[in-house]
């Protein structure tokens, strides 16, 4: 038996790299839930397996054991109602691309990504890339919301790929750990985490693969190993998440600081918008939440409220 980490799933394989850092094409055999609920697929990137070695030639094996996880992300699965994708194991943090320009900040999607990895208790790391292209308009809107999201507790780096700007500390928060990577097409993904190493310029092309063109998009993520140590992972099809599973109460609890404010809410149950006598409320007005943050808050209270009432009548 030996013992390896899954670094890529194709839905029938799975790419496991032993310790020794050779790579064995393994398969699973049997039916697998995660916490009583149906899953498409058993193992994930991330997993640390126990597998056996079936066939030498062809370096195949059979996964025997997948070991406990210190956590999962999973969504509800694109392709099968009411079964939920495992997308990662055992990830450290999460890295959130963005920029201001080129393209323009979708500055809502920020808060729509914490929502995902909040409930994974993942620490979030925010980038802002293409520094060389900012104006001081651009760069005052940057300054805003980094002390906007340090104060609330997530790391903001500023980057370039063009001057070099912010590698170095990019490279210090990677080293070593598995990061799930996220963020729109065109904000610089692939350019800077290869500028990083080099050398080698394998997340380019894995990336081409599904932002190229969209139609093949695979909803399997993957492990790329990055030279210095450490491993990132890519998460295609980050842009069908769904909250399908997520009530109101969760986004409030996922909001940080309005979760903290909402002690002070007359109702227990508030949800910070219509209710009176809310702490939640209060604090935008005298300043102590972001009212962008707010903003975003009751648009994404919106959609879920959509989503529940379509799928609703979907089953009807
Ligand atoms: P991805 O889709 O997020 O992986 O984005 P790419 O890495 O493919 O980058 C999209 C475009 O932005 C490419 O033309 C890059 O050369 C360019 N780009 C990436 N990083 C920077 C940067 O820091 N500054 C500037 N000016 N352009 C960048
Ligand atoms: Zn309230």
């Amino acid at each position: 038996m030996k013992r390896g980490k899954v670094v890529k799933s194709t839905g029938l394989w799975y790419n496991v790299e032993a310790e020794d850092g050779k790579i064995f094409k393994c398969r699973i055999k049997g039916k697998f839930k995660l916490n009583g609920l149906r899953v498409t697929n058993p193992v994930a990137v991330g997993d640390d397996v126990d597998f056996y070695i079936e066939n030498e030639l062809e370096d195949s094996g059979m996964i025997k054991k997948i070991l406990p996880r210190t956590n999962y992300i999973v969504r509800e699965s694109p392709r099968r109602a009411h079964h939920l994708h495992l997308i990662a194991s055992n990830v450290d943090q999460a890295l959130l691309f963005s920029t201001i320009r080129e393209p323009n900040l979708k500055q809502g999607f920020i808060d729509r990504f914490l929502l995902m990895t909040e409930p994974f208790d993942l620490p979030a790391i925010i980038i802002f890339n293409k520094s060389d292209l900012y104006q001081e308009g651009d760069m005052n809107v940057f300054e805003y919301l980094k002390e906007l999201y340090e104060d609330i507790g997530y790391t903001v780096v500023l980057t370039s790929a063009v001057n070099g700007e912010g590698l170095e500390e990019l490279k210090t928060l990677l080293k070593d750990k598995i990061t799930l990577v996220g963020g729109h097409s065109g904000v610089g993904k692939s350019t800077v985490i290869n500028s990083l190493q080099p050398q080698l310029d394998i997340y380019t092309q894995e990336i081409s693969n599904f932002s190229g063109k969209g139609q093949h998009t695979t909803t399997f993520a993957e492990m790329h190993p990055l030279t210095f140590g450490g491993y990132i992972i890519d998460t295609p099809g980050i842009k069908m998440l769904s909250f399908i599973n997520m009530e109101p109460a969760n986004v409030s609890h996922y909001f940080r600081e309005i979760f903290q404010h909402s002690s002070g809410c007359k109702y227990s149950n508030c949800i910070h918008v219509n209710e009176p006598n809310c702490a939640v409320k209060e604090a935008v007005e005298a300043g102590k939440i972001s009212e962008l943050r707010y903003i975003n808050y009751t648009s994404i209270l919106q959609d879920i409220k959509e989503q529940n009432h379509w799928e609703r009548n979907m089953e009807l």
